[in-house]
């Protein structure tokens, strides 16, 4: 909040200046710590649309205009189309501009307008790989992409704005940028990662990663539970709907069953999916092959999959090694 009076974003009211309680709303914050590696790092939050004790918030008493951006899942799938993508944020965007916030991305795609013919595909990016203060955007080619990141940073400079945090798939692009404006990479499981749009996404590899550790169900597991996890889960374009059904399948079946919310189960299961496959599959091996009893016991120990008897059977008449063991005792 110091930074923010600092900077001149914000001036603090006196004790004696009197407020309009009707006609004005405030915008509560609070403190979010940062995950992984800047766990140190507290980063303010506001919500616009909290209510205020005249019993409105900021965001209804706002006009919504028409959509002047992208929606998230046009610019990831358009990103997805360029050989060679980056990335980078406009620096405290929200912050740099005296105007009302909802005016704001006008007046960035007004600075595309107003210089369009010195930057014409920079002013492009702006109008179409934007989202909110994110540029996701990429070219053809190496060439193309220094000379697009060059005329962004010109055009964004031209209405004092400045980028940060970028990121490449590309070290050279990258390397045309100070160290402290790159964005910090994150360690995922050995992997390197950086974070944008709330997602995650490895630029070596070009591809996105879902980290679910700050998303572990404790031991116990309620139907509460699961529906805060399943709500938790950021999926803006549903890449995760194929597992995401498996756990909708398992609520749906925990209402059937009358199941409370705070009543707790095992790991549980749908007797049909590859995941309850693979783990019947495992317990049967684990049990040097064992047979529908002692598979259920081991599975039980750990996991409550539905119908799992049928499951393990199954699985044993199509388990290779066993197929072959009863033909040849069978002779
Ligand atoms: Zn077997």
């Amino acid at each position: 909040m110091r930074e923010y009076v600092e900077l001149g974003h914000m001036t603090p009211l006196s004790e004696s200046s009197t407020i309009d309680t009707e006609g004005c709303c405030f915008i509560p914050h609070h403190a979010v710590r940062g995950s992984h590696s800047d766990k140190r790092k507290l980063k303010v939050l506001f919500d616009a649309s909290i209510k205020t004790l005249n019993g409105w918030s900021l965001n209804d008493r706002l006009y919504t205009g028409p959509k002047l951006q992208m929606d998230i899942l046009t610019i990831l799938i358009n990103w997805g189309r360029h050989k060679v993508v980056m990335l980078a944020d406009i620096e405290k965007m929200y912050r740099q501009i005296l105007v009302r916030p909802q005016d704001l991305l006008q007046t960035l795609l007004q600075l595309a307008k107003d210089d369009e013919i010195k930057y014409p595909s920079a002013a492009e990016v702006i109008r179409t790989d934007t989202y909110v203060d994110n540029i996701l955007t990429g070219v053809k080619n190496l060439v193309e992409a220094l000379s697009l990141q060059k005329d962004l940073i010109g055009l964004l400079k031209g209405g004092r704005f400045f980028l940060k945090k970028w990121a490449s798939i590309d070290r050279v692009i990258l390397n045309q940028i100070p160290k402290e404006l790159r964005l910090q990479k994150i360690m995922f499981e050995n992997v390197q990662v950086v974070k944008t749009l709330g997602l995650g996404w490895n630029p070596k590899e070009d591809c996105f990663i879902y980290d679910l550790q700050d998303h572990n169900m404790t031991e116990e597991i309620t139907k509460c539970q699961m529906l805060s996890f399943m709500a938790g889960l950021y999926d803006p374009i549903d890449w995760l709907a194929p597992v995401v059904i498996i756990g909708k399948i398992l609520i749906q079946q925990l209402w059937i069953m009358g199941a409370k919310w705070d009543e707790s189960f095992d790991v549980l299961l749908p007797s049909a999916g590859k995941l309850s496959q693979l783990i019947i599959r495992d317990a049967h091996s684990r049990t040097l092959h064992g047979g529908v009893h002692l598979v259920l016991a081991n599975l039980r120990q750990k996991y409550w999959i539905l119908k799992a008897k049928n499951q393990i059977k199954k699985c044993i008449r199509d388990c290779l090694a066993c197929c072959h063991y009863n033909r040849v005792t069978q002779h």
